[in-house]
C-alpha cells in the first residue's frame, strides 16, 4: 500500500455508512403503515399480513430502532392473522409487541389500548381466557384514561362476551353493562344496539339456565329483560336500517316470547326476521330464524310444522358446517321423539353419530393442522429474531469499526503531531550546534578559520599523509609593521586591513586550501597536496598580492606588506613541528628586510 493511501483509510472508514434507499423507513411513517395493514384485515387479510411481514422484514434489515413503530406493525399483523384464522402465528407476533410495550413505559395509551385488546383477541380464540380478560383489562384502562369511551365499551363487551361463553353469566352481564354505559357516553348507536343484543343473548341464556333448575320464576324475569334489551335494539336498528339487526333483535324477541308463553307474538317476529335474512342473504341467520321458528312451532305443538322447519335449516346449512348441522339434527331427533316417530329418530341418531365421528376427525386435522401452523410459526419467528439479532451484531460491529478507526486516525494524527515536534526540536538543535560548531571554528572579524579549526585540519591532514605518504605545504603570514598602522590609525583600520588581507588571501588560493587567522595579524594557509616548492610559489604571489593591492581604509589607501615562511606538512613532520618550522622561517624573512617569503629547511628555529 502507498503510504497516501494508507494514510487515507483511515478517514475514508470515518465517513459516515448511509443506508441503502431500499431500506429507507421512517419511523414517523410507521403508525400509518401499520394502520393502513390494519385496516386491510376488513377487506384483504392476506394482503395484510404480506404487507406487515415484508414491512418488518425491511425494519430488521435497515436495522431500524422504531419500537412503538415496530410494536404497531406487529399488533397489525397478528389483528390480520387473526381474522385469516391463524391465531397462533398472530399469538407469535404479538408477544413481541407486548415485549416492546413493556419497554416504552411513555407510548401512547392509544396504542396501548390497541396492542392489548388484539392480544386479549387473540388469546380468546385460543382459549387462554384468564390472560384474555387481563388483557382486554389493560386495554380498558388505557382507554379510559384518554377517555375514549368506544375504546372502552369495546374492550368491556369483549369480556362480556368471554364471560358468557364461559358461563359466567353475572359477570358477563356486569361487564356488557359497562359496555352499553360506554356506548352510551360515546354516543354510538350501532354499539348501543350490539351490547343490547348480547345483554338479550345472555338473558336468554340465564333463563334457559333458570329453565333447568325449574326456577320459572327467575326464568321469566331473565325472559322478561330479554325481552326489553331485544326490544331496545330493534328500535335502535330499525332507526339505523340496520336489516341484519334488525332480524337479529326480532329473533331475540321470538325467543323471549316463546320463553314467556307468547307463542303468537313470537311468530310474527320470527317470521318477519326470517324475510328480512331472506332478504339480505344472511344464511346464517336464516337458519336461526328457521330454528327459533320451529321453536315457537313446537311450543304451539305444531310438530309437524316444526319438523318441516328443522328440514329447510338442515337443507340450508353447509355440508361442511357439521357443528351446525349436528345442533340442527339434534334438535329433529327430539322432535321425532316427542312425535313419536321412533323410526325417524333413530336416523337421526345415526346421522348424528357420523357427525359426532366427522367432527372429531375434523377436530384432530385441525388440531395437527393446528400445530404445523404453531412450529411454522415459531419457525417464522425464530427467522426474525435471527434477523434483528444480525442486524444488532452488524451494528455493533460498524460501531467497533468506526471506534477503531477514530482511534486509528486520532493515533494517526497525535504520531504526525510528536514526529513533527520531534523532528523540529530536532532540526533546531542541530542548526544550533552546527551554528554553534561554526561559531566556535571562526574568527569573527574575518570570517576566516580560527586557530583552533586550523589545527584539526592540520591533524587531519598529516594523519592522512601518514596513510598516503601525500605532501602538504603550509604558510604562516605575518603583516609588517603592523602596529604602526594600528598606531597612527587607530584601531578600527588596524581592522579593516586585517579583513583586506583575509579577502585577498582566501580569494587567492584553491577551493581545497585553507586560510585561518592564526593570531593578531598572523595568517596560516593550508596548501593540501602540495610540495614545498609549490608552496614557495604561491607564499611569492601571496606576498606580491599583498604589496600590491593596498588596503582601502577610512584612512585612506594603505600600502602594506607582508612576510611569509613556508614549511612542508609531511608523514615524517609532526603540525607542530612544522608550524615551528614556518615561524622560523618568517622570522627570518622579517630578519632579513621583511616583504618576503622564506622557505624553512631544517634547523630553523622559531623566532620571537
Ligand atoms: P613586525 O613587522 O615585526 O611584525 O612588526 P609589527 O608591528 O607588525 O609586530 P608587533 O608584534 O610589534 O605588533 C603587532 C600588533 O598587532 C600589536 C597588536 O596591537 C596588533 N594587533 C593584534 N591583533 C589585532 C587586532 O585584532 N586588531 C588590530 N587593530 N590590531 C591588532
Ligand atoms: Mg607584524
Ligand atoms: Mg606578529
Amino acid at each position: 500500500m502507498n503510504p497516501a493511501r494508507r494514510f487515507l483509510l483511515p478517514w475514508l472508514l470515518l465517513l459516515p455508512t448511509s443506508p441503502l434507499p431500499a431500506q429507507a423507513i421512517d419511523c414517523d411513517e410507521l403508525p400509518r403503515l401499520a394502520a393502513e395493514i390494519h385496516d386491510l384485515r376488513d377487506e384483504d387479510a392476506n394482503a395484510g399480513v404480506a404487507r406487515g411481514e415484508a414491512l418488518l422484514e425491511r425494519m430488521y434489515r435497515g436495522d431500524l430502532d422504531c419500537a412503538e413503530g415496530e410494536m404497531l406493525v406487529l399488533r397489525a399483523l397478528g389483528s390480520n392473522l387473526y381474522v385469516l384464522g391463524r391465531p397462533h402465528e398472530g399469538l407469535v407476533h404479538m408477544r413481541r409487541a407486548l415485549e416492546l410495550l413493556d419497554d416504552l413505559p411513555d407510548v401512547a395509551p392509544e396504542s396501548r389500548a390497541e396492542v392489548h385488546l388484539t392480544a386479549g383477541v387473540l388469546h380468546w380464540e385460543l382459549e387462554a381466557h384468564d390472560e384474555a380478560i387481563s388483557h382486554y383489562l389493560a386495554s380498558m384502562r388505557a382507554s379510559e384514561a384518554v377517555g375514549d369511551m368506544t375504546a372502552v365499551a369495546r374492550a368491556a363487551g369483549n369480556i362480556g362476551n368471554l364471560y358468557n361463553t364461559t358461563g359466567d353469566f353475572q359477570r358477563a352481564r356486569e361487564y356488557h353493562e359497562r359496555a352499553l354505559d360506554g356506548f352510551e357516553q360515546a354516543q354510538w348507536q350501532l354499539g348501543v344496539a350490539g351490547t343490547l343484543v348480547n345483554l338479550a343473548a345472555l338473558a336468554g341464556r340465564k333463563a334457559r339456565a333458570h329453565e333447568a333448575d325449574d326456577d320459572l320464576a327467575a326464568a321469566e324475569e331473565e325472559y322478561i329483560r330479554m325481552l326489553e334489551d331485544a326490544r331496545g335494539a330493534l328500535a335502535l336498528f330499525e332507526a339505523l336500517d340496520n336489516e341484519r339487526g334488525v332480524a337479529h333483535a326480532r329473533t331475540n324477541i321470538a325467543t323471549a316470547l316463546v320463553g314467556l308463553g307468547r307463542s303468537h307474538e313470537a311468530l310474527e317476529h320470527q317470521k318477519a326476521a326470517l324475510a328480512l335474512q331472506r332478504e339480505v342473504g344472511d344464511r346464517g341467520g336464516e337458519i336461526q330464524s328457521l330454528i327459533s321458528l320451529a321453536r315457537v312451532k313446537q311450543s304451539q305443538d305444531n310438530l309437524d310444522e316444526a319438523a318441516e322447519l328443522l328440514d329447510a335449516a338442515v337443507a340450508l346449512t353447509p355440508e361442511d358446517n357439521l357443528s351446525g348441522r349436528y345442533a340442527v339434527v339434534e334438535l329433529l331427533s327430539g322432535l321425532e321423539e316427542a312425535r313419536g316417530d321412533y323410526r325417524a329418530a333413530l336416523e337421526h341418531h345415526k346421522t348424528l353419530n357420523r357427525l359426532r365421528r366427522r367432527i372429531a376427525d375434523n377436530q384432530m386435522a385441525a388440531r395437527v393442522e393446528e400445530t404445523r401452523l404453531a412450529l411454522e410459526a415459531e419457525q417464522r419467528d425464530q427467522e426474525l429474531a435471527l434477523l434483528r439479532r444480525e442486524a444488532e451484531i452488524a451494528d455493533l460491529r460498524l460501531e467497533r469499526q468506526r471506534t477503531a478507526s477514530v482511534i486509528a486516525a486520532l493515533s494517526a494524527i497525535m504520531l504526525l503531531i510528536l514526529l513533527a515536534f520531534v523532528f523540529t526540536l530536532y532540526r533546531g538543535r542541530v542548526q544550533r550546534s552546527r551554528q554553534l560548531e561554526q561559531v566556535a571554528r571562526t574568527d569573527p572579524l574575518t570570517e576566516l578559520s580560527n586557530r583552533r579549526d586550523m589545527m584539526e585540519r592540520l591533524e587531519t591532514a598529516h594523519r592522512e599523509s601518514r596513510g598516503t605518504g601525500d605532501i602538504h605545504s603550509i604558510i604562516l603570514a605575518d603583516i609588517d609593521d603592523f602596529k604602526q598602522i594600528n598606531d597612527r590609525h587607530g584601531h578600527a583600520v588596524g581592522d579593516e586591513v586585517l579583513r583586506h588581507v583575509a579577502t585577498l588571501l582566501s580569494d587567492a588560493v584553491r577551493g581545497r586550501d585553507v586560510v585561518a587567522r592564526w593570531g593578531g595579524e598572523e595568517f596560516l594557509v593550508l596548501l593540501q597536496y602540495t610540495e614545498v616548492s609549490g608552496g614557495d610559489a604561491v607564499a611569492g604571489n601571496l606576498i606580491d598580492l599583498v604589496a600590491t593591492h593596498p588596503a582601502r581604509t577610512a584612512a585612506g589607501d594603505l600600502s602594506l606588506t607582508m612576510t611569509a615562511g613556508v614549511a612542508g606538512l609531511t608523514a615524517e613532520v609532526p603540525v607542530d613541528e612544522a608550524i615551528r618550522r614556518a615561524d622560523a622561517a618568517m622570522y627570518r624573512g622579517k630578519e632579513s628586510g621583511r616583504n618576503r617569503h622564506v622557505v624553512s629547511r631544517e634547523g630553523d628555529v622559531a623566532g620571537t
